[in-house]
């Protein structure tokens, strides 16, 4: 059965959220509330919401708001119904039977609930209705949180949910995890158990909310939020009901008992309105003083603020596990306090909770944004060092023991294929959804055919054989070990491969160069050095530009900077629907010098506005490089000319290797290297016009003295230096002028200025 016409019921965050998201896959949707004037309110909120629910505006259109009371009717010819509403069990009971009366046969039923089993949610419900209701349990903000928990039970008709199954995964690109109806499903069990085993641990061992989120944040491969930053997002408040729930629902033996205890700091925090960012503030707190303000934190044992200061605890920069694990100080025992336990709990969750493993790491990685699982991390850390490290009276978990009596490892690699520990099978094959191409799969099975610092090369066979460069900095910023890796992977490629895919499984494909080295050559004025960088960055690129064989890009999250010079000088772009993509350079006072200006014009150069008026071209360029534009969806970013024709949007995260492979695979044969483009540009003649634009925005203070200075460099780069509009001008020339406009900015004290600020705060300086 296709779903084509969806109705949402409950318009709240979750609701709304859905709504969008179905909006964003071109559906139609009606959002259905009490009242027409609280889903008109709710569709108020998507069009404003930050960062943004919607693609872009116009799926705005697909979205319906109306009432209970009037527009029940819609029902009959939906495909999905599924229910956000407050999380009472009656008022849910009242709209099943009223769903039930009105849906035409087939139709699938689910609610979103996080707490209610779907045994109590179907009890008294028709035997049609059973079958083809589950939850579909979705994670805020619904666009971003890639994770779908669709808890299923023994009345389905396993068919028609698989239905939603495909649906969740390749319409609105979710990772859709099946779970057995048990408390929490498997990402708010594991999830909700380690972050209070955090909190717990961070009482206990006196650490302070700076050090605890410094530890249990990036070092162990979490969100830089931590834990009390993450209870603050949150909200306290709903973390308490949170565990309320769980306290109810689950045995009494289960050690989440132990943790999920309300505790005295939690109840005062909320009783006194500190309920996070959404209320006065909670662990941390905005302040102000003399008109600035001023980022504060919560001494939990005297209950009082002071000012949140940055803790260096020489914690390493990427995820590295084993180094925080193998530390002997406090900050070593809290995480393997965490790690340890959260590990232990998850396993003991096997196999009455679920049989694979995978779907909790899954679970994790999708709905709280760890980048690796609890059992990649054991596998890490090795079955036999896990269990020489526990306590002589911790009890090993049955499901750790039979793996430590097979092959000691959680997963193997047989034929070349990967396979992983199963309960009841021993090793059986990783089994991921049709077409599926998991990175993270091939690394557990294979091993890299070049590495470095920096970056790595896979082999990888889909339809077609191509490589795959990876980078894993942190942010994944570039430096010169990304940049010896892109020329290997050329290299490599020539005869042997169909073509190349950059790609990663981070948060982010790229937030650009990596600005300490600019920095500190700039401060130590090594010129040469930088213009060596720039220029080897410049020549990698095109060489992959202008290859024999395709070249596709991945980006997901951020490419932006030099991140998004990457991309661009790749044969296509497979992006996906959340990336962000942009050339922000201006903000730390220099101008894209790794081919962003020659893409940019030379993108532009075939648009047709600029066809009818090529004197638009360099103003067009200067007006996006200058405001340092960047589109948060790849909708957006077409019109932007950041993506081109020949560039697809891909929703699922996990399907953009194979869009990529499939890419690759249908232009491999008589694929056309891009000719060299040439230029033709307007020089001195449009300078007045760009410092009309700069003057007017220095009048409105929307820039400073620098600000003019770096337009005024940026715009003489974008109309081709000391050109003229007969001189025919090559993409070596335009490289040349970026290296020459870059330098000249680095080279002056309010750049560096920029750049160090931004390094420490992580904000643009107005200067
Ligand atoms: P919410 O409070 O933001 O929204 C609930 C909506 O339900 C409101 O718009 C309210 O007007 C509406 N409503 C109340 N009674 C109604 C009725 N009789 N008929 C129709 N609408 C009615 O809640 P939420 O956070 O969106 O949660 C909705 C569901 O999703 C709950 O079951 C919750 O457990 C679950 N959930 C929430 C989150 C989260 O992070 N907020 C995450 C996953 C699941």
């Amino acid at each position: 059965m296709k779903i084509s016409k969806v109705v949402v019921i409950g318009s709240g965050t979750m609701g709304s959220g859905i709504a969008a998201q179905v909006a964003n896959a071109g559906l139609q949707v009606h959002l259905l509330d009490l009242t027409i004037e609280i889903a008109t309110n709710a569709c108020e909120r998507i069009k404003k919401s930050r960062p943004p629910l919607l693609m872009e505006e116009d799926n705005f259109n697909h979205i319906i708001p109306g009432s209970i009371e009037n527009d029940m009717e819609t029902l009959k010819d939906a495909d999905w119904v599924v229910e956000a509403v407050v999380e009472r069990i009656d008022i849910k009971k009242t709209l099943y039977s009223q769903i039930d009366s009105l849906r035409k046969p087939g139709a699938l039923v689910s609610s979103n609930t996080s707490s209610i089993p779907l045994k109590v949610l179907t009890e008294g419900m028709s035997k049609e209705m059973k079958e083809v209701f589950c939850i579909t349990h979705f994670f805020n903000p619904v666009r971003y949180m890639r994770l779908l928990e669709l808890v299923i039970g023994p009345q389905n008709n396993k068919e028609k949910i698989n239905n939603l199954v495909t649906f969740g995964d390749k319409i609105l690109g979710k990772t859709v995890v099946v779970c057995n109806d048990s408390p929490g499903f498997l990402g708010n069990r594991v999830g909700v158990y380690a972050m209070q085993v955090a909190m717990t641990e961070a009482f206990n061992l006196g650490l302070s909310v700076e050090e605890a989120d410094a530890v249990f944040g990036r070092p162990l491969g979490i969100p830089k939020t931590g834990i009390f930053g993450l209870y603050d997002l949150i909200g306290i408040d709903l973390m308490a009901d949170v565990l309320k729930s769980f306290i109810k629902e689950l045995p009494s033996n289960d050690p989440f008992h132990k943790v999920g205890k309300e505790l005295p700091i939690i109840k005062q925090l909320i009783a006194d309105g500190y309920t996070g960012r959404k209320g006065k503030g909670g662990f941390f707190r905005m302040n102000k003083s003399s008109d600035k303000k001023v980022l504060e934190s919560l001494n939990y044992n005297s209950n009082t603020y002071h000012e949140s200061k940055k803790v260096d605890l020489q914690l390493p920069d990427v995820m590295d596990v084993m180094q925080v694990l193998n530390r002997k100080d406090v900050y070593g025992q809290y995480a393997w306090s965490i790690m340890k336990k959260t590990i232990l709990y998850a396993s003991s969750l096997i196999p009455d909770v679920t049989e694979n493993f995978n779907d909790i790491d899954d679970a994790m990685k999708c709905g709280f944004n760890w980048s690796k699982g609890p059992f990649e991390i054991l596998n890490e850390i090795g079955i036999g060092n896990f269990i020489s490290m526990l306590n002589q009276d911790e009890a090993i978990p049955s499901f750790i023991k039979k793996i430590q009596d097979q092959e000691n490892s959680l997963f193997r690699t047989s034929h070349d294929s990967l396979e992983y520990f199963h309960p009841k099978h021993s090793y059986v094959p990783m089994q991921r959804p049709d077409g599926v191409i998991s990175l993270s799969d091939i690394k557990k099975s294979s091993k890299p055919i070049y590495t470095n610092l920096s970056a790595s090369i896979w082999e990888v066979s889909g339809k077609s054989r191509f490589l795959c460069v990876e980078f894993h900095t942190k942010a994944n910023v570039l430096d010169g070990f990304t940049n010896d890796c892109l020329i290997k992977a050329h290299d490599l490629c020539s005869d042997r491969y169909d073509g190349i895919v950059i790609a990663n499984d981070a948060m982010q494909f790229s937030a650009g160069v990596n600005l300490n080295f600019f920095y500190e050559k700039a401060v130590n004025k090594q010129f040469k050095d930088i213009d060596l960088f720039l220029n080897n960055f410049q020549q990698s690129l095109y060489q992959l530009q202008h290859a024999k064989f395709p070249v596709v890009s991945c980006p997901s999250g951020l490419a932006i900077g030099g991140g998004y010079e990457v991309i661009s000088q790749t044969s296509f772009i497979a992006a996906h629907s959340n990336s962000v993509l942009g050339l922000v350079e201006s903000l730390v006072g220099l101008i894209p010098a790794g081919g962003g200006c020659k893409e940019m014009l030379r993108r532009w150069s075939n648009h047709h506005e600029i066809k009818k008026d090529p004197k638009l071209l360099s103003l067009k360029v200067f007006n996006l490089i200058g405001y340092a534009t960047t589109a948060d969806s790849p909708i957006k970013a077409k019109a932007q000319q950041f993506l081109g024709e020949q560039d697809i949007m891909v929703m699922s995260r996990d399907r953009l290797i194979e869009e990529a492979d499939n890419l690759i695979f249908s232009k491999r044969e008589n694929y056309q290297i891009l000719e060299s483009a040439s230029f033709s540009l307007p020089g001195s003649t449009i300078m007045s016009e760009m410092m009309d634009i700069l003057d007017e925005l220095k009048d409105k203070k929307v820039i400073g003295e620098h600000g003019i200075e770096v337009g005024k460099k940026l715009g003489y780069m974008l109309s081709g230096g000391n050109t003229m509009p007969s001189t025919i001008l090559t993409e070596q020339n335009l490289y040349d002028l970026e290296r020459e406009t870059f330098i000249d900015l680095i080279k002056q004290k309010p750049t560096q200025e920029r750049i160090r600020h931004t390094l420490d705060t992580g904000k643009p300086l107005f200067n």
